[in-house]
């Protein structure tokens, strides 16, 4: 037998007489969907040309973000034969800010990218492999057919034996397939500046992240990302609100931020954004479909989801190229390894750390990552997709005491 197999040959015999379009269709092309359709055909065998990758949008299409891409993103896509190559700045450090007091630590965090090409680059390796990238398709109804699904798009009908969920926060597919949202989405404002006098850490590449937002009675910060457009230094500011409770005027939050740097909000244009988090009862797949990156939830903590969309790609590819090859269409293997990955965990790790360190009882949290360079370097390896050994959680803990 030549190897890749036709996957048709893997199919029981009962399903083995349907003629699918594709045996995998991608619903979603950005981080997560581009990672699952790379990783099918690099590292799965997977025939490129037996994969479809749907997208709404025509690319290069931008996505609100503020482009923060973390080592565990860089090694991950390094590691299925991508490397960087569209404009991004590195991060040199972090500054965590409170009411005008300053703690700063610098270590590599990875890099910050424009989505606009970062997520265009993504897509062309996949149009290189073979994969047919669908842009500008729009995904409108699902419908159940023996051994697969039938979809319906802006362009017509097309048949897949399995689905691959990666629309994002605001894509209509958890809908369409009956999933319910887990927990309340954070809320998001982003815009990007020129680099600014004020802007003292990211001229040295630092980023920024200001929870004096609590005050405002919000859960999450303030940040200031080093960016780069159209070759010219930039920043890249906004608000995260995790949304753990209902509140409070989050653009009034970002208006004190932005005066206090001297940004008048009433000259930006702004739109409000979500984001869904991941949480331990978060949905991974139902019968002959899984989702990938934010369509399942990101990190609640910092409402970041790349570098876990490209991650998650890697284990999502693993377990289609599985069923392609069994027959099998059950998931179930693929949401336990998810949430047991160093990934996974990370993920719920955060949702537990994004109350307690934004909750009413965080403020030693908060004390110890604003005084102590020692918790903003084990933080900054936790971001970076590290385990932290015991011996440094156990000092984390003693500091956490020391601060109440
Ligand atoms: C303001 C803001 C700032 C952020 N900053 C950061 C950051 O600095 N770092 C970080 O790691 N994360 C950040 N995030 C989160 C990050 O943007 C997401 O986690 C990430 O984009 C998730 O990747 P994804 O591939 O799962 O989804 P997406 O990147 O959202 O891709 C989903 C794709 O699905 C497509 N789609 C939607 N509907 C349909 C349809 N009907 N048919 C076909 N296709 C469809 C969309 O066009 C889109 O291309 C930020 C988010 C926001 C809102």
């Amino acid at each position: 037998m030549t190897w890749p197999p036709s996957s048709t040959a893997f199919f029981p015999s009962k399903t083995r007489k349907v003629a699918f379009d594709y045996d995998v269709v991608i619903v979603g092309g950005g981080p997560a969907g581009a990672s699952t359709s790379l990783h099918l055909g690099r590292t799965q065998g997977i025939r490129a040309d037996r994969v479809a990758l749907l997208d709404k949008a025509k690319f290069p299409r931008d996505k609100p973000c503020a482009g923060a891409v973390s080592q565990l993103g860089i090694d991950a896509l390094r590691a299925v034969g991508v490397t960087i190559t569209v404009p991004h700045v590195p991060m040199c450090g972090v500054r965590v800010l409170m009411n005008g007091a300053v703690g700063e630590t610098s270590c590599a965090m990875g890099i910050v990218v424009r989505r606009l090409a970062f997520d265009a680059q993504l897509l062309d390796h996949a149009r290189t492999l073979g994969v047919h990238v669908r842009d500008g398709e729009a995904l409108s109804g699902i419908r159940r057919v023996p051994g697969g699904f039938q979809l319906t798009t802006s362009k017509g009908i097309v048949t897949t034996r399995l689905l691959a969920v990666s629309d994002g926060a605001g894509g209509p597919t958890r809908k369409l397939l009956g999933i319910s949202e887990p927990a309340r989405k954070g809320h998001l404002y982003v815009l990007d500046t020129a680099a600014l006098a004020t802007d003292t850490g990211v001229a040295r590449g630092f980023a920024d992240f200001d929870l004096s937002i609590l005050e405002d009675g919000l859960q999450g910060y303030y940040w200031d990302f080093p960016t780069v457009i159209n070759g010219h230094p930039s920043v890249s500011r906004g608000i995260y609100h995790a949304n753990l409770s209902p509140s409070s005027d989050l653009k009034r939050a970002l208006g004190r931020a932005l005066a206090l740097r001297g940004v008048d909000i009433e000259k930006t244009k702004l739109r409000p954004f979500s984001t869904r988090p991941f949480v331990a009862s978060s949905t991974l797949a139902l019968e002959g479909a899984l989702l990938v990156g934010e369509s399942a939830g990101i990190d609640q903590a910092t409402g970041e989801g790349i570098a876990q969309a490209i991650v998650m790609g890697a284990i999502a590819a693993r377990h289609v190229a599985r069923a392609l090859r069994t027959g099998l269409r059950s998931f179930y293997g693929y949401a336990e390894e998810v949430r047991s990955s160093r990934m996974g965990r990370h993920m719920l790790q955060s949702a537990w750390l994004a109350n307690r360190v934004y909750g009413p009882w965080g403020g030693p949290a908060r004390r110890l990552l604003l005084t102590s360079s020692y918790a903003r370097a084990a933080g900054m390896s936790w971001y970076n997709g590290q385990s932290l050994p015991w011996s440094t959680k156990a000092r984390l803990g003693a500091g956490l005491v020391l601060a109440i």
